[in-house]
């Protein structure tokens, strides 16, 4: 039976690996000694890499697979400003001063790696577009309106205005959202061209990026320092930074009881032609709408296709299944692509922590920077940058993201068998809001 959703060309691959390829690097031996063993070669990694091996640290990272190969070069590349939280629900648990600083730190990661790939001239398709939030219900949109108010009252840098259903069409082409926020001054990347333009980088200040060599423990080492046990053999480090996210094992317990594993999930079109992605999305704008399981919608770097995200946690099944319920959601947005069909779908896995906020310090004298809850592409960069000035001695003020009390939760492991249940009710809770309106 032909199944014509797929094209020909079909993968479970990224579609970023098309014009990224994973560098196939020759298996390195393991160096015996270095001043920095960074654990993964994501964003957090080689950013952390980059700045360490620039500040005079012999520098190795050391990665469980293909360089790359985790959430960095899968996620959708949309370079935001802002953390998983709305502002006010920030500001209820936090205090508005508090909320303020974490929300500012956002705002400097968006700075940080929009300056860092102008500087390095990373290509990698950067542009300012700007994101259209669509409101899935009108309450929604009240609700963006009264947070972009309190964003503004409480000094968080943001340029940004509300479009009212009536005018969203000059942005997006759908009848799917009740009007949204569109915010300026965010902007788009292709996510593998970044990974690999960090990672010449990072080669390029005479860092090792060691592959194919997993991590199976660090333990403090008798005369300092610490042992990194790998796969291929041991390294005597005097620094370590973990950079593994949700790809993390049980190579440090205490970081697998604090970081949630989710999966998330992928679909690229086709190309479509290019008057008709136009008029779609005039704006050019990336798109999320406000369910608690968004559904996203961006044009490849190229622009000729559509690259969408959703049904993020829940297993639907192998890719090909998965592939149809995303495609699903795409027509939902999009009616007139009924008849698309689908050259990739892929999926990632973000790390999420059970207060929402993503995490740096130094637990046992081992360093870490993780949990992003899936805005890992500005903060990776912007806390691996952060980490590494630490390790160097630099004093910069750090963050407010760092050495906060990192919960966990009784009776996590690291395995999130209560995800099922959760995403459950998340979903429950997006179909009552949309009966509401
Ligand atoms: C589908 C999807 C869409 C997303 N969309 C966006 C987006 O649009 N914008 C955004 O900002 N963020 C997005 N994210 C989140 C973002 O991709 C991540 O937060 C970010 O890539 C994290 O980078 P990292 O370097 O910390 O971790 P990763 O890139 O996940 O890298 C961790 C690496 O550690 C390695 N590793 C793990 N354990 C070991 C070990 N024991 N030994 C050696 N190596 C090990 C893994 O193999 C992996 O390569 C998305 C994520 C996904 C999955």
């Amino acid at each position: 039976m032909v199944d014509d959703i797929f094209a020909e060309s079909f993968k479970t691959d990224p579609y970023w690996w098309e014009a990224a390829p994973r560098p196939k690097l020759d298996p390195e031996p393991l160096p015996k000694t270095c001043d920095l063993a960074v654990v993964g070669s994501g964003f957090t990694g080689l950013s952390a890499a980059l700045t360490a091996a620039r500040g005079g640290r012999d520098t190795v990272v050391i990665e469980a697979e293909d360089p790359g190969y985790g959430a960095s070069t899968r996620n959708a590349g949309y370079v935001g400003r802002t953390l998983w939280h709305k502002f006010e629900p920030l500001m209820k648990k936090h205090g508005a001063k508090e909320a303020a600083r974490l929300q500012n730190d956002a705002v400097a990661a968006h700075h940080y790696v929009v300056d860092l790939i102008e500087k390095e001239q990373i290509e990698c398709g950067f542009v300012y577009c700007g994101r259209f939030i669509g409101a899935s219900t009108p309450r929604h949109y009240d609700h963006f309106a009264t947070d972009l108010e309190a964003i503004r009252e409480h000094g968080v840098e943001i340029e940004a205005e509300m479009i009212p259903k009536a005018e969203q069409k000059r942005e997006i082409d759908t009848d799917f959202c009740h009007g949204g926020l569109l915010i300026h001054g965010v902007g788009a990347v292709h996510p593998g061209l970044y990974q690999l333009g960090l990672m010449e980088r990072v080669r390029n200040a005479d860092a090792r990026v060691i592959a194919n060599t997993p991590v199976t423990n660090v333990a403090r080492a008798s005369g300092g320092g610490f042992t990194v046990t790998t796969a291929r053999g041991t390294v005597q480090a005097r620094d370590v930074l973990m950079a593994t996210n949700g790809y993390r094992g049980a190579e440090m317990g205490w970081l697998q009881r604090r970081i949630v594993p989710v999966k998330a999930y992928i679909i690229a079109t086709e190309p479509l032609p290019a008057q008709q992605l136009k008029r779609m999305m005039p704006g050019g704008r990336t798109f999320i709408d406000s369910r608690n399981n968004i559904w996203a919608v961006r044009l490849s770097p190229d622009n000729t296709r559509l690259i969408c995200f959703g049904r993020t946690g829940i297993n639907d099944g192998d890719l090909r299944n998965k592939a149809r319920l995303l495609r699903d959601g795409l027509v939902a947005i999009f009616p007139e692509l009924a008849d698309v069909k689908l050259t990739h779908c892929w999926d990632g896995t973000m790390g999420f922590t059970f207060d929402k906020l993503p995490h740096t310090g130094v637990r046992d004298g081992i360093h870490y920077a993780l949990g992003y809850c899936g805005a890992g592409l500005p903060l990776g960069t912007y806390l691996g940058h952060k980490t590494a000035q630490r390790i160097l001695g630099e004093d910069d003020g750090g963050t407010a993201l760092d050495e906060r009390n990192f919960p966990t939760r009784p009776l996590y492991f690291g395995t999130p068998w209560f995800l099922p249940a959760m995403m459950g009710y998340y979903n429950m809770r997006d179909r009552i809001d949309l009966w509401r309106g």
